[in-house]
């Protein structure tokens, strides 16, 4: 599907996204978001391959122009698209917003140039060259036999539960960084963590690291900042959920699955 050798920068065109800061464009039939055109707009960035022709996103701006405002967000793109057309709409949005935010040199202050076989950015005066900027994150969730720990940050809709996630730090272990946010956001201890699945989640350019982590101690204390309430669920009666093609409910629903078999 999408495949991420870089096609020569002379490529006239082939598949073309349309984004702007609101959403991404409809392409003419009106089922997804690539068209094919002969000629690439100018700036157009070249991502790689999809279905083996060349594919490119063109950045939009001026947002004030007729219809560009009601693009429907990527976020609703990604809920309703295939798994290899989320992979590139991913890319497409963090390498978007990767090239605006590195257009001059993070040590010497001068502009940098767009390396055509890569995705970097090269600065010719002091040499520094800048990749697209990926956040490792934790996603886990936390059980006991049966049961798991959901919890609720105060910016999630009213009655939504997920898993607990947060961002690995400098220096720090995958695994560390389970236990130290399962501590930080309900106090609960931590011994055997597995691994799930990652996903991309390019908002605005996270890898999200799932995990299941099993719980030595049940006593929740939350820390009432990140996380405004948690508490032990069966698989049986459960909260209102993240939506499904969140790699949080693929947790959920795959626990829920193994100890429903039992
Ligand atoms: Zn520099």
């Amino acid at each position: 599907m999408f495949r991420r050798d870089m096609p020569p920068e002379a490529t006239p065109g082939g598949w073309l996204i349309r984004m702007n800061d609101e959403g991404v464009a409809p392409d003419a039939a009106g089922d997804g978001f690539l068209d094919y055109v002969d000629t690439w707009p100018h700036g157009a960035l070249r991502l790689g391959y999809w279905q083996d022709e060349p594919v490119a996103v063109s950045p939009e701006t001026g947002g004030a122009e007729e219809g560009m405002a009601s693009w429907p967000a990527a976020r609703e793109w990604l809920a309703m698209t295939s798994a290899g057309h989320g992979e590139l709409l991913a890319t497409a949005l963090q390498v978007v917003r990767w090239a605006r935010d590195h257009r001059f040199c993070g040590r010497c202050g001068h502009e940098t140039r767009r390396l055509m076989h890569e995705f970097a950015m090269q600065c010719d005066h002091c040499s520094l060259r800048g990749y697209p900027r990926i956040s490792p994150c934790i996603i886990t969730l936390v059980t006991f036999g049966r049961e798991m720990l959901l919890a609720r940050s105060p910016r999630f809709p009213p009655r939504r539960y997920s898993t607990l996630a947060g961002f690995i730090e400098p220096g720090e272990a995958v695994e560390a960084a389970i236990r130290r946010e399962v501590m930080e956001e309900v106090g609960v201890d931590v011994g055997r963590v597995s691994f799930f699945k990652s996903q991309s989640w390019p908002f605005p350019h996270s890898l999200m690291m799932g995990f299941f982590a099993e719980a030595t101690s049940r006593r929740i204390h939350i820390d009432g900042v990140e996380i405004a309430d948690a508490a032990w669920f069966t698989p049986e009666r459960v909260p209102e959920l993240p939506p499904i093609y969140s790699i949080s409910r693929q947790l959920i629903e795959t626990h829920r699955s193994a100890v429903a078999t039992r």
